[in-house]
């Protein structure tokens, strides 16, 4: 079994964090270095998929949930409206190999991607 990932590890509360939300198979949490003025991370529970493309392929479902809770979660914190950022592979940022889907929302510059 691979080792627990930050993210997993935040979710059993070994490191802290601040929890925003959940779901029955999804956890949220605020990024730790926000790059808009709300920056949520939406994040499943289980740590067995790597990134979006295997997600989509293997557990649709389950990222429809993602999508979901962003949506709420971005009616909560802001106007509702949002982007949904999932960075795949090292090339274009990824760092966690732990899917997660960056939440970004509120007074976003209409021109830039992130
Ligand atoms: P990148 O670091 O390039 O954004 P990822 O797409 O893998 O790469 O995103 C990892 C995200 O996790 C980063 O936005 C980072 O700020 C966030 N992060 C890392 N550690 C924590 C933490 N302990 N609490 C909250 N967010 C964290």
């Amino acid at each position: 079994m691979s080792e627990p990932s930050i993210f997993t590890r935040i979710l059993t509360g070994e490191i802290p964090a601040e929890i925003v939300g959940e779901s029955a198979n999804v956890f949220a949490i605020r990024d730790i270095a926000p790059q808009a003025p709300v920056h949520l991370l939406v994040i499943p529970k289980t740590q067995e998929f790597r990134d979006v493309v295997e997600l989509a392929a293997a557990a649709p479902a389950l990222m429809a949930e993602m999508v979901a809770l962003a949506r709420s979660l971005a009616v909560e914190h802001s106007d509702g409206d949002f982007r949904l950022i999932f960075n795949t592979g090292e090339g274009a940022g990824q760092t966690v190999f732990h899917v997660h889907a960056h939440v970004l929302s509120g007074s976003l510059n209409e021109k830039s991607l992130g």
